[in-house]
């Protein structure tokens, strides 16, 4: 990663719908450096131009396990996140900035326990609620190729075909 490479991230934009690296498995981060920073950072602008709560570094066009939250309370900067417990259920709309004008209703455990890295190289492990719980699991989600759309009803899914289809054309 160098800084060229950052230029182009920024450039290019948020990577939308079609691009077959929202559906990669994204590769663990042995070690957050310089370049996994800078990298952070992008991500973060990217997320707040967008004014999203959050982005996966799949949508930053680099499948690498590495997020970025905001939902009101400050930057969240996790490597390797993973979830070591769940507890409720709730079912909420869900917009994703890689799905521009797609809403799903998705059902999320309400409350989380989760071990990831933090941008010092430490292993954090921390509970979460409500929104930060859900913007959690909806960017886990992206780490693994999964989107939203995978959670929607077959009737929703009709109903969404031509919008993809139109985001998938670009
Ligand atoms: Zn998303």
């Amino acid at each position: 990663m160098s800084v060229k490479k950052i230029d182009e991230i920024l450039k290019r934009g948020i990577v939308i719908y079609g691009e077959p690296i929202l559906r990669k498995k994204a590769k663990t981060v042995k070690f957050i450096g310089e370049p996994e920073r800078w990298l952070f950072e992008a991500m973060a602008k990217l997320m707040y131009d967008a004014q999203g709560c959050g982005l996966a570094a799949n949508q930053a066009g680099i499948a690498l396990q590495l997020l970025v939250i905001d939902v009101g309370g400050g930057l969240l900067k996790l490597a390797n996140p993973r979830i070591l417990k769940k507890e409720g259920i709730a079912e909420i709309e869900e917009g994703c900035l890689s799905l521009p004008k797609v809403v799903v209703k998705v059902k999320r455990a309400k409350k989380i326990w989760v071990e990831a890295l933090n941008s010092e190289n430490q292993k954090v492990t921390f509970e979460a609620q409500d929104i930060l719980a859900r913007a959690l699991q909806h960017e886990m989600d992206h780490l693994n190729g999964k989107l939203i759309i995978d959670y929607a009803s077959w009737r929703r899914r009709i109903f969404l075909r031509r919008q993809l289809r139109l985001l998938r054309k670009g």
